[in-house]
Parts: C-alpha cells; structure tokens; sequence
C-alpha cells in the first residue's frame, strides 16, 4: 500500500491540534494526564472496531495525533506499554474474557502496565529466561525470579511476565505470557535503579512466590514465546514518525544553540548538522515508505539501525555546539532533573541507551543478515 494522507485527515489534524492546545499543561501528575487522555477518548484509537478502544481513527490519522501529540509538548505517556504493546497483544490472543477484563481499564487510562521480558541473563537472548511460574494446590501461579530493566515498573499496576512454566523446559519452550498484578506487598519488591542522567525510568523487580491466575495465561501456557515476540512486532509503526517530529524539534534546537554560540562557524560543525538534518529527511521517507507495508522482513530493523545511531550522534553534537560549557553542571536541581542537566546534556547521556532497548544495534544488524541478505545464521552457542 501506497502511504499517503487523506483529505479528512486535516479535519482530524485540527481537532487533535485543538484539544491538545487546550488541555497540555506543565502538570507532573502523569496518571491524571491519562485519564484525561481516556476521558476525552484519546487512547486506543488504533485498536480499529474491537469496540474496546475510543473513536477508531485510520492508520494516517493515527499518524497525525501521534505527530500532534509530540508537536504539543505534552508529557510522555506512562500508558504507552499497556496501550501500544499490551492491548494489540491481547486482540490477537486474548481470550473475550481477557479483553473485556484488561482493555476498559487501558482504554480510560485507569490502569498502568509494565513489560517483565529482561533478566540479568536474558537481554538479547530472551529466550534465557529463567523466571519461573509454578501451578500452586489450590490451581493458580506462583512467580519467583527476578527481571531487570523493566520501565515504568514503579508506576504499574500491572505487569506481563514471560516466565517458565515447564520447568524441564529450554530455550524458547515451555514458557507463558502471564499477566501478574503488581500490588502485591512482600511478593514483588520494585527497586529503581539510578541511571548516568540521575532519574530512574526503570528498575529491578523481584518476584518471590507472587500470584498469578490461570485464566490471565495469555494464548495459553506453554505459547508464551510466540505471544512474546507477536508484542515485539507491535512495538514499532506509527510511533515512528511521531518520534520523528520530536528529533526534528530537538535539532532546531540545537541548530539555535550551533547559531547562538558561533560554532556554526566551523565547517566541521556546519557538515555535521547538515548531515543530520539530510538523515532524518531519509528516514523521514523511509517511514512514510514502510508504514502500512506488512511482510517487509528488514523494515523495523532499518528503521532502528537508523534511528539509534541518529539520536546518539545528535546528543553528541549537542554538547559539540555548545563549547567546554557543556561539561560543566549542575545547573539547578529538581526531583526531576536530580543532578540539574540540561536539555544538551540530558541527551547526550540518555541516547546512550538509544542503541541498546528495543533490540541492539548488533541484533538489528544480525536480522538484516539473516532474514534480508540470507546470510547462514549465526551460530549458537552450546545449550
Ligand atoms: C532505556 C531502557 C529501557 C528498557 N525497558 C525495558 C522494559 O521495560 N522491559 C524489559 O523487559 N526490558 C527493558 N529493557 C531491556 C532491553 O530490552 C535490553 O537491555 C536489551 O534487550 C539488551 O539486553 P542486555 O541489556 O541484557 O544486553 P546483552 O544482551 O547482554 O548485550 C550486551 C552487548 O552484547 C551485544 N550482543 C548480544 N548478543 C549478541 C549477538 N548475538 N551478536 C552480537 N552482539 C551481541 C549487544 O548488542 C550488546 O552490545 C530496557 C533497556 C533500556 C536501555
């Protein structure tokens, strides 16, 4: 399918423009904000006519309230795991009773998911994992082990955990999608850990004995690597090209501070912020492209490849722009700028991480080999 923006879709522009001018503010209550969100019916407008989401909006207009919604300056989301990756999971696999159960309470921005796939040693190797979930007497779960890097753990409610149900199991065998209640004193323990940036986005979480239900198995026990990596495929699309006004804003930004402070003077610079403005043109292309093209194997790993490397290299140019000031803080501390960096530094430290979560750089050059190119696999190591 061809990409391209329909007529109505201006309507659709202005009426998401219209409202998110109206009801962004500087408020640090996230939960508020999603409810706000579900109230106005802004959430789950991609879930097409299940009847569980808000209006149902086509893929372009989809397109064009995650652009405004970046354009805005409103808040990131904390609902984004239970809405982008959770709910889509669940129309594919769930049960009526699961939908019914889990997509109301996303849908109004109630309820707050977490993602429990990382361990200490599963990362790009998921299928290590080594959590596991034992059926109790009385029928139900019980979850022990431990998982890392889990974003937004401290805020959920709930988690989907990819754990070990048949214990004699290896590999990527044996495992279930289990949906496990995060408010559970004494079974799960939350503990944030402290990133280079000074803030804690995500966290370690400890399970020890905590409950699970059978009937919250998503796709049934044993299925949970296939329901697993169907989330990971949800992970990308229109969100893509949202990102990418965000990038856009923050290179003007440091396009202005490049101005501002004379580097733009050095034509080591001047190359350098035209190249990055050329390369997210290119991927700006490159997403309107893909978008709406199923079955294109490689796609959402170009677009990572890309994207990763993009945002780590404008971090550093920040810093580059602005001289040897830029290695001088704090500034001013806040709760939520602990060590007082600014916007520069905040990124350039943060967009380390940009090559690393949603699969690395080495695993998305590693798919291109083998499912693009068809280069032989790359060898295992003994199991
Ligand atoms: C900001 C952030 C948020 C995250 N949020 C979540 C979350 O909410 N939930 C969750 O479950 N996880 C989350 N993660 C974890 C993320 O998915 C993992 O960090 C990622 O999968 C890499 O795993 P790892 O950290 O164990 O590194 P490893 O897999 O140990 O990799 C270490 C290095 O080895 C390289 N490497 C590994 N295997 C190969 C190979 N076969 N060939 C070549 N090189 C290889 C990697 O590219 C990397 O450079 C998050 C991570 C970050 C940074």
């Amino acid at each position: 399918m061809d990409f391209g923006f329909a007529a109505g879709d201006e309507v659709f522009r202005g009426e998401a423009r219209a409202w998110l001018g109206a009801n962004v503010s500087d408020t640090a209550d996230r939960r508020a904000w999603e409810r706000t969100l579900g109230k106005a019916g802004w959430i789950g407008i991609g879930w097409g006519e299940s009847g569980y989401g808000n209006r149902s909006a086509t893929l372009t207009q989809q397109v064009v309230w995650a652009e405004e919604y970046a354009r805005s300056g409103a808040p990131p989301r904390s609902g984004h795991i239970g809405e982008k990756l959770l709910a889509p999971t669940l129309l594919a696999h769930g049960t009526d009773e699961q939908k019914a159960r889990f997509l109301p309470p996303v849908a109004v921005g109630e309820e707050l998911w977490c993602q429990g796939y990382s361990e200490p040693g599963a990362g790009s190797d998921l299928a290590g994992v080594r959590t596991k979930a034992e059926r109790a007497s009385d029928g139900t779960y019980r979850v022990s082990g431990q998982k890392i890097w889990t974003s937004l753990a401290h805020e959920a409610d709930w988690c989907f955990v990819l754990a070990r149900t048949d214990p004699e199991s290896v590999r990527h065998h044996g495992l279930s999608f289990l949906l496990v209640p995060m408010d559970q004193p004494g079974r799960i323990e939350v503990r944030p850990i402290r990133q280079m940036t000074g803030t804690s986005d995500f966290n370690e979480v400890f399970f020890d004995g905590a409950h699970a239900r059978v009937e919250h198995v998503v796709g049934g026990e044993g299925a949970g690597w296939k329901v697993a990596m169907s989330l990971l495929g949800f992970e990308r699309g229109v969100s893509t090209l949202a990102q990418q006004i965000g990038f856009a804003q923050e290179l003007g930004r440091v396009v202005e501070t490049a101005v501002r402070s004379g580097a733009v003077g050095d034509p080591v610079v001047r190359e350098r912020l035209v190249r990055q403005w050329a390369e997210l043109r290119v991927m700006r292309w490159n997403a309107l492209r893909t978008l709406g093209r199923a079955g294109d194997a490689g796609a959402p790993s170009v677009a990572k490849l890309l994207w990763g490397g993009w945002h780590q290299r404008l971090g550093e140019l920040a810093m580059q722009v602005r001289g040897a000031a830029a290695g001088v803080g704090p500034v001013e501390w806040s709760a939520s700028a602990p060590y007082g960096l600014d916007e520069a530094q905040h990124l350039f430290l943060f967009s380390r991480a940009d090559t690393i979560y949603g699969g690395s750089d080495q695993v998305q050059r590693t798919i291109i080999a083998e499912r693009v190119l068809g280069l032989p696999r790359e060898p295992k190591g003994v199991v």
